[in-house]
């Protein structure tokens, strides 16, 4: 076991992008300034798209002056990995630490029946694939979902859920799930992370800080087809995803 947790030590580190909220309405602006610094750095993101938004706080922000779907089919030509992004993004449940990860919240998905997950999701995905995107990737909002959604996602064709605690991407109910466990820009010293940005809550700092990061880590940030192939399940694996689930409940308790 302890020749394991070394090897877990010497791992690769790898950072990828995963970028919540992208619907029509939202700070464009923002969007526009970072797409020029990740082609700058050949940067490849997870979008996070909701397919029908029905969220009045995001619908608060202003609706883009181009077509969005043309715009979503441009990005994932040029690299750029289209994820779904729940379904209209709306919460109307609230769920007791009951959801797969152990969160609690609100949800879109947590506690439905497995044939409403389903027909949310797959209404979702005929969505993007009205517009030839293909998704293969899925994210819940505000990371609330339940074994129900899981089982949805694989039953439509789904490979990837972009959440979860640990290290490295693993395999679980058949799904490949990549670590997603800060909101903020962190640089672990090892290990293959997903870092989330909410392009709507951007502050003048943040994109400066997300331009140095970039530039401090470029030969660490890798793509979400590179991020699959670290996948890996050893017993070390399991029991640092544990001890990560643990300490960030806890630090979610004393904020
Ligand atoms: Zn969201």
């Amino acid at each position: 076991m302890f020749k394991n947790l070394l090897k877990n030590l010497n791992q690769k580190t790898g950072y990828v992008f995963r970028l919540d909220d992208i619907a029509p309405n939202m700070r464009w602006e923002i969007m526009d300034k970072v797409k020029i610094l990740f082609n700058k750095y050949n940067v490849k993101p997870i979008l996070g798209v909701i397919p029908k938004n029905e969220d009045k706080e995001l619908k608060l922000y202003p609706i883009c002056k181009f077509n969005f779907w043309e715009e979503m089919k441009n990005l994932s030509n040029q690299g750029w990995v289209i994820a779904m992004h729940g379904y209209e993004h709306l919460y109307e449940i609230y769920c007791k630490k009951n959801d797969y990860l152990g969160h609690g919240g609100n949800s879109e998905f947590v506690g439905l029946s497995y044939n409403d997950q389903l027909k949310k999701l797959s209404s979702g995905i005929e969505i993007f694939k009205k517009k030839n995107i293909d998704i293969k990737v899925f994210f819940a909002p505000n990371h609330t979902f339940d074994l129900n959604t899981v089982k949805a996602c694989k039953e439509l064709g789904i490979k990837t859920i972009i959440d979860g605690y640990g290290l490295v991407p693993y395999y679980e109910n058949q799904i490949l799930f990549i670590p997603q466990l800060f909101y903020k820009l962190k640089s672990l010293p090892i290990g293959i992370q997903t870092i989330q940005l909410h392009l709507n809550y951007f502050s003048d700092s943040d994109y400066i800080d997300l331009e140095k990061f970039i530039i401090k880590n470029e030969k660490k940030i890798i793509s979400y087809e590179d991020a699959c192939k670290f996948q890996r399940d050893f017993f070390t694996d399991k029991i640092i995803r544990i001890i990560i689930k643990k300490a960030l409940q806890l630090k979610r308790l004393a904020a």
